[in-house]
C-alpha cells in the first residue's frame, strides 16, 4: 500500500512496498509517486491527479486496472493497481495544508508470477501441439512417402523417355519439349508436397495473420487426404468466399483440420458409404465456421460429453488427445469447438475462428 496526498507525494510506504519496490520507506516518502512508473506514466502522472481534481473524472480511481510498476534496479513488472480515495481524517487545518485535503490510497499486487505461469502454459501448449504435429506426420509417413515416390518416378520416366529421344535425334517434332514441361510439372508437384510438410512440422512460435481460410483448408486437406483414395473416400469442399480473410495461426488451424480429417476417415472405415463434406460458412459478424462432416458410426450422446477430454479414446492405438489439442488452438483463437447431435447420419465437428473484415495477404 501506498498512500498520497493531493501534489503526489508518497506519505505512508508499507513494508510490503518496500519489498515490492525496492526502496525503504525512508527514501520513498516525500518523494513523487511517480517514480515508481517507467515512463511515460511517470511524467503524465502530475497531470492525471491534477484533471481528477479539477474535473472529478475518474480514471482510474475506484476502478483499477493492470498497470507497470518501476522496481529500485529500473526493472518493470506487471502489477494490479486500485486506487481509493479518503478524506484526511478530521481535515486539520495543518494536515490540509501539507497535502490538501484528499488522500489516495494505492493497492498494488505483483502480476509477475501470473503473467509468468500464463507465458509457460504458452509455450508449454505449443509443444505440446508441436509435438502432436510431428507425431501425426509420423503416422502418416508411409502414406506420405508413397505420395512422394509417384512423382518422382514419373519424373525419371519422363527424363528417360526423352534422353532417349535426343539420343536418336529425334527432337524436332515437340515430344522432347513436352516430356520436359511434364517433368518440371511434376518436380513442382513433389516440391509442393514437401514445402507443406516442412511448414506444418516447423516448430512455428504462434503466429497470428490474415489468411485464407480456403487455403488453410487445401493445404490441410493435401495433407490429410494422402490414401484417402484408396480408402475409397469421397470429398467435398464446399468453402464460403466470404469467410476467406480469417485472423489465425496457419499451421495451428491446418492442424486443427487435419486432426478432424483424419478422426473421420478412421470412423469411415467401418462403414460402405465413405464421404466426406468440408464447408466453410460464415456464423456471424465476427467469426468463420468451419464444419467436417463424416458418414461413419457417429457419436454417442454419452462421448460427445467428453469427446474433447484428453486421454478418451476408443481407438486400440489412439491418444485420445486430437480432440483436446484441437479445443486448445480452438479456444486460444477465441473461438470455440463442437460436436453436432446428429444421430445416426455420421459425425459433424464444427469450430469458429475469427473473421478479418480485409483482403487476405498473399
Ligand atoms: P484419438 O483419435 O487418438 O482417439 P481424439 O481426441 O482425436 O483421439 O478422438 C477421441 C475419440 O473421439 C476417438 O477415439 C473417437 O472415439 C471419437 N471420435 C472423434 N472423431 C470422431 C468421428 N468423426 N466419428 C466418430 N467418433 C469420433
Amino acid at each position: 500500500m501506498v498512500v498520497i496526498g493531493e501534489a503526489g507525494v508518497i506519505e505512508s510506504f508499507s513494508a510490503a512496498a518496500e519489498r515490492l519496490f525496492g526502496w525503504s520507506a525512508q527514501d520513498a516518502i516525500g518523494r513523487n509517486v511517480s517514480f515508481l512508473m517507467p515512463e511515460p506514466y511517470a511524467s503524465a502522472h502530475d497531470g492525471y491527479l491534477a484533471r481528477y481534481l479539477a474535473t472529478g473524472e475518474r480514471r482510474i480511481i475506484g476502478i483499477g486496472r493492470v498497470v507497470s510498476g518501476l522496481r529500485q534496479d529500473g526493472s518493470t513488472f506487471p502489477m494490479e493497481l486500485s486506487v481509493g480515495e479518503v478524506a484526511r481524517g478530521g481535515a486539520r487545518q495543518s494536515n490540509a495544508s501539507k497535502g490538501g485535503p484528499h488522500l489516495f490510497t494505492g493497492f498494488a499486487r505483483d502480476l509477475t508470477a501470473r503473467q509468468e505461469s500464463a507465458n509457460r502454459l504458452q509455450e508449454l501448449q505449443q509443444e505440446l501441439a508441436h509435438a502432436a504435429r510431428v507425431s501425426t506426420m509420423g503416422e502418416m509417413a508411409s502414406s506420405l512417402a508413397h505420395e512422394l515416390n509417384q512423382p518422382l518416378s514419373a519424373i525419371t520416366l519422363l527424363l528417360r523417355g526423352a534422353a532417349r529421344l535426343v539420343d536418336r535425334g529425334e527432337t524436332a517434332d515437340g515430344r522432347v519439349a513436352d516430356a520436359l514441361s511434364k517433368a518440371s510439372g511434376q518436380a513442382i508437384r513433389a516440391g509442393d508436397i514437401i514445402r507443406r510438410l516442412r511448414d506444418f512440422m516447423g516448430r512455428g512460435e504462434s503466429d497470428r495473420r490474415v489468411e485464407s481460410l480456403s487455403r488453410i483448408v487445401n493445404d490441410a486437406c493435401a495433407l490429410a487426404l494422402v490414401g484417402a483414395k484408396e480408402r475409397q473416400i469421397r470429398l467435398t469442399l464446399d468453402l464460403d468466399p466470404r469467410c476467406d480473410p480469417v485472423l489465425a495461426d496457419r499451421v495451428q488451424m491446418q492442424q486443427v483440420i487435419i486432426n478432424l480429417l483424419r478422426n473421420a476417415m478412421d470412423a469411415m472405415d467401418e462403414v460402405q458409404e465413405r464421404e466426406l463434406v468440408i464447408r466453410t460458412r460464415p456464423q456471424d459478424d465476427r467469426f468463420a465456421r468451419v464444419q467436417v462432416s463424416d458418414t461413419g458410426p457417429g457419436i454417442s450422446d454419452d462421448m460427445r460429453e467428453t469427446l474433447f477430454t484428453p486421454f478418451m479414446t476408443s481407438k486400440k492405438d489412439g491418444m485420445g488427445v486430437g480432440l483436446s489439442i484441437c479445443r486448445t488452438i480452438v479456444e486460444a483463437h477465441g473461438g470455440t469447438i463442437w460436436a453436432d447431435p446428429d444421430p445416426g447420419a455420421g459425425a459433424t465437428i464444427s469450430f469458429t475462428l475469427p473473421r478479418e473484415l480485409e483482403t487476405p495477404e498473399e
